[in-house]
């Protein structure tokens, strides 16, 4: 505890040596970009020549960065600040801080134009005359709080419409000192840079920029100016004093400091400058001390807008409710829609697989009503052929068996057991079961070949006049071969039947086949009764019969064949006297394949 207060003592003992008495403290904060140390080297001459000039007062300088000088400020902690332009319109608007003097550049120059900056590019590009220019451009600065060294810059590079925060250029901060924006210009690190306004200039003297290295962009040099720049001049910084400042002291202060002598080392001071330029820019900039637009601008829009923005939101809701709801819909029915058709498909496949079986049983049917015919038609040929064995046997016996005989049998028996094996192969392969086929045929041929088989078929079959006009001999239809036939085989045998019941056998049957437009007309004509128009109306319906033994089938099936050939059967009666005309007409295959 002794200790204590003997240093206490020893410490106002030398306070009061070293003071003149009553001496009153200044203190005084100075921003220090670059560190205390050399902020403590520059402004340490303005500050001993202030000292000089204030015998009565013990000046105490702080150097603080841009927060330590704003928490010192709040605190009271400090009578005057020495800061830039833009950090101190901003401790105007947050403590009241008022300037009394603001920095001149040079003597004579007046103290509202001392701040401005240049944007410099390599004056090998030709491409960039304007800041407008430096779009997509890589731009080397100091830092962005730097207000000469770049805020001044961004105010018109907004104007310009290339604004850096929308990201229409990018920001290479190369830090101090201020000469590494030249040296990142020579290394190709960046298209462009921005040093304060006469640093080219004086970088020019010292032989560090050699003449005409670089150009200035947007020049704005008006003439009598030292400088070239870019931007417009704002005033220098400030030297303010904190709201509880005496007055006294701040007179004092201001007395002291525009009594400097005019050397270079020692900072000019001039009278306060009208920072009104700094306000407009920051307003713009959106940034301290105007930062709280960004945060009123959204809210602004938020209150102002928000039943719009409800409504558009309620709507885009409803829509996409709407959408969900659709989408749900539409997939249920796609599902639906897909199982109806596979049921119709399985379905088509069973009606297909019946109808084949009803042609089968159908053909089965014609070769039935045949038969008894047919066992006649094979008898004769066996009958000859043992006619014929019998004849050689007697012949043997009675020794009279020459060997022209022989042969004479031996062909007849050959040729007859032919003719009943090519009944045989017909009826075996109008039987068949099998699948249809599509394949062009000439219409002509499979009529001419169903009238053999059913010649052969039948033993006493009527005549029948085959007549075929030459445009619809080569004609060719797709088709299955098997079921055109059994379309002839059963109208010739309706026709047939309808000659034996009204007692016309010998009468013929008349085909006939010709073109009729894009399609060939086949015609089976008869000499029965006919039919009148209330019986043909029903002619196709199935199980339609007048036969005692007749199921009424042929004729619709044989319908349903000629429309599953994209034709038609149809009836008419015949112009010139009794009978029925039964057609069947398919389309005609215009290009047949070569
Ligand atoms: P089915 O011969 O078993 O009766 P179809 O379907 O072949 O069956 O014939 C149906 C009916 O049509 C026959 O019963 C007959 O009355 C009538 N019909 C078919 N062709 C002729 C024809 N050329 N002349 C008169 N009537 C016919």
């Amino acid at each position: 505890m002794a200790w204590w207060w003997v240093r206490m003592l020893l410490a106002l003992c030398l306070a009061s040596w070293l003071l003149p008495a009553g001496a009153q403290p200044v203190r005084l904060g100075v921003l220090a970009w670059l560190g205390e140390d050399r902020a403590a080297a520059q402004w340490a001459p303005l500050l001993d020549a202030l000292a000089s000039r204030l015998p009565a007062h013990s000046l105490h300088a702080r150097y603080l960065d841009l927060d330590a000088m704003d928490t010192a400020v709040a605190r009271g902690e400090l009578d005057f600040v020495i800061t830039n332009p833009g950090h101190y319109v901003a401790l105007e608007a947050r403590h009241g801080v008022s300037r009394i003097a603001t920095q001149q550049i040079a003597a004579g120059h007046d103290s509202a134009h001392a701040v401005a900056a240049t944007v410099i590019v390599p004056a090998t590009d030709s491409t960039r005359r304007r800041l407008a220019d430096l779009r997509d451009a890589r731009l080397a600065m100091v830092t962005p709080q730097a207000f000469g060294g770049y805020q001044v810059i961004w105010g018109e590079l907004k104007r310009a419409g290339v604004d850096p925060e929308t990201g229409a250029l990018t920001l290479r901060p190369t830090g101090y000192p201020m000469t590494r924006v030249v040296d990142a210009l020579r290394a190709g690190q960046a298209d462009a840079g921005v040093l304060r306004a006469c640093l080219l200039e004086a970088l020019q003297r010292a032989g560090q920029v050699r003449p005409g290295e670089f150009r200035v962009l947007s020049p704005q040099h008006n003439a009598g100016e030292p400088c070239q720049r870019s931007s417009p001049i704002y005033p220098g910084w400030a030297f303010a004093a904190a709201h509880d400042t005496p007055p006294a002291l701040s007179r004092a202060v201001l007395l002291a400091l525009l009594a400097l002598p005019d050397t270079d080392d020692v900072t000019r001071w001039g009278v306060p400058a009208d920072y009104h330029p700094v306000h407009d820019m920051l307003r713009e900039l959106q940034i301290p001390p105007y930062d709280f637009l960004r945060q009123h601008r959204l809210e602004n829009q938020v209150r102002r807008y928000w039943p719009w923005a409800a409504g558009v939101l309620a709507l885009l809701l409803a829509w996409l409710a709407y959408t969900v709801r659709v989408e749900a819909l539409v997939q249920r029915r796609t599902r639906e829609l897909s199982a109806a058709l596979t049921a119709r498909d399985q379905l088509a496949e069973r009606v297909h697989a019946h109808q084949r079986e009803m042609d089968h049983l159908s053909r089965l049917s014609v070769l039935g009503e045949l038969s008894g015919s047919l066992a006649h038609e094979l008898n004769q040929p066996l009958a000859t052929i043992g006619n014929y064995a019998r004849s050689l046997k007697r012949r043997q016996a009675k020794g009279q068996l020459d060997a022209a005989a022989l042969i004479r049998a031996a062909d007849e028996i050959a040729s007859e057991s032919e003719r009943a094996a090519g009944v045989l192969a017909g009826i075996r392969e109008f039987a068949r079961k099998r699948a249809r086929v599509r394949e062009p045929h000439a219409l002509a041929t499979l009529t001419e070949q169903s009238l053999s088989l059913f010649r052969g078929m039948l033993a006493h079959a009527p005549a029948i006049t085959w007549q075929c006009s030459a445009e619809a001999a080569e004609a060719q239809v797709l088709a299955d071969p098997l079921q055109i036939q059994q379309v002839l085989l059963n109208l010739l045998k309706n026709a047939c039947d309808a000659q034996q019941a009204a007692g016309r056998e010998q009468m013929p049957i008349v085909v006939s086949l010709q073109r009729d437009g894009a399609r060939l007309a086949l015609a089976v004509r008869d000499h029965g009764n006919g039919l009148d128009l209330e019986a043909q109306g029903r002619l196709f319906e199935p199980f339609f019969t007048t036969k005692p033994d007749g199921l009424g089938l042929g004729l619709s099936i044989c319908k349903t064949i000629a429309e599953a050939h994209g034709g038609e059967l149809s009836a008419d009666t015949p112009a010139d006297g009794p009978g029925l005309c039964l057609w069947l007409r398919l389309p005609c295959l215009e290009n047949p394949p070569a």
